[in-house]
């Protein structure tokens, strides 16, 4: 399964967030998912089952909205012919507004990664198990365990593991048989190790190298051998650069990339945040220098320099919360664009335009998510984008002290 950019999984994340907070009075919140292939009709007839099924539900107002919610999802799907590449969700029904009070919401959407199943579901909330599962790291992990006996290869991709190759040695064991000088015999063992080292060496070189994405290396096995394997550069450079750590295990076999997988849990958690690390503290070290530094940060100064095409990478606190909110006069037709955070959205009311003395408000023609337009203009410009989590001191420093908005460029500005 392809794994999802930075920036889809923080789409998918706030699109989760909103669908969450829908909440209905009684069971009537529809959840549909319609995976790629299916056919439309197909799921036409299915509603128009669900449709009279409904008409039996005891509470009238319960039903009422059921079937209203039912009818625009049939309603929708009649401007489509076929479900869109990665299929789609429909989340529709009526969500409670306090006091009694009820409104109809309808969410159609189309998932980033494909639906494999179809669903319906009628519930007081949205079902948003699929939509999770998506959100789940789909990272890919090499695991090789190695002794002078065994050596198994593997993957984890996700939760998965999977065994890819098992090889078996002759090199002899440490103890002498009577009769063969003891020194003949280390010599003849030596060179058997070797081989044995040299022909793992290539095979686990050439699989790993033709695996895609591969985010990192562990290697595991009991004793001191992984370790010298390691270190006498058995392996091909690049497959080397990947290591990230050894770790103790009492298998090399299939058992063993369990307990590697266990074993190297806390260094995989360790190394999504220890790249951001590495990202904020390259930005803080800019910040510092006070001739020819490329930090920015800030809202407007990051603006000016993703306008200028300056930016190399775009750091944004994955806590922001802000929208960009575009106001027009009806008036005079004078368009302003301000940015205010989430919390204050709730409750906006637009002031009166600046320029001409019209009678209304401005009116609020746009809103947009203050990560997505500026990962947009960061795309266009060819700049890695970076959203950073809290919970380390660098992401919380990004958050608390340069307005969630940094970046760092490719070449220095006087801004
Ligand atoms: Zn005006």
């Amino acid at each position: 399964m392809a794994e999802l950019t930075q920036r889809q999984k923080y789409d998918l994340k706030r699109k989760i967030e909103e669908l969450k907070e829908a909440k209905g009075r009684h069971t009537e919140l529809i959840s549909l998912y319609i995976p790629p292939n299916k056919q439309i009709h197909d799921v036409n007839s299915y509603l128009k089952n669900e449709y009279s099924q409904s008409q039996n539900i005891k509470s009238k107002t319960t039903m009422k909205n059921v079937l209203s919610a039912i009818e625009s999802i049939m309603s929708r799907l009649k401007q489509f012919k076929n479900p869109p590449e990665n299929g789609m969700i429909f989340f529709v029904g009526h969500k409670s507004v306090g006091a009694d009070k009820t409104e109809m919401v309808t969410f159609v959407i189309e998932p980033p990664l494909p639906i494999t199943t179809f669903l319906y579901r009628c519930d007081s909330s949205f079902y948003l198990k699929p939509l999770l599962d998506m959100l789940v790291e789909k990272e890919i992990y090499g695991l090789l365990l190695i002794d002078r006996r065994e050596c198994t290869v593997g993957l984890l991709k996700g939760n998965r593991v999977e065994l890819l190759k098992y090889l078996t040695s002759h090199v002899p064991g440490k103890h002498g048989r009577g009769g063969q000088s003891q020194r003949r015999f280390e010599r003849l063992t030596e060179i058997a190790a070797h081989e044995w080292f040299v022909k793992c060496g290539e095979t686990v070189s050439d699989i790993f190298q033709s695996v895609e994405n591969i985010q990192g290396i562990f290697v595991g096995g009991p004793g001191p051998t992984k370790q010298y394997f390691v270190d006498e550069n058995y392996l091909h450079y690049e497959v080397q650069d990947k290591i990230v750590d050894t770790f103790d295990t009492g298998y090399t076999d299939e058992f063993g990339l369990r307990e590697l997988v266990t074993a190297a849990s806390e260094t995989m958690t360790n190394l999504k945040i220890s790249k951001e690390k590495k990202l904020m503290k390259r930005f803080l070290k800019e910040i510092t220098k006070t001739k020819g530094s490329l930090a920015v940060y800030g809202e407007s100064q990051v603006l000016k320099a993703l306008e200028m095409g300056a930016v190399e990478t775009l750091l944004l606190s994955e806590n922001l919360r802000k929208y960009r909110v575009k106001l027009k006069c009806n008036g005079c037709n004078f368009i302003k664009t301000i940015t205010i955070t989430e919390d204050d959205l709730e409750d906006f009311e637009p002031p009166k335009c600046p320029k001409c003395n019209h009678s209304e408000n401005m009116e609020l023609v746009k809103k947009i998510d203050v990560i997505d337009e500026y990962s947009d203009l960061a795309e266009k410009i060819g700049s890695n984008v970076e959203i950073i989590s809290l919970g380390s001191e660098e992401g919380d420093s990004l958050y608390s002290a340069f307005d969630g908005i940094a970046g760092i460029l490719r070449y220095p500005l006087d801004l």
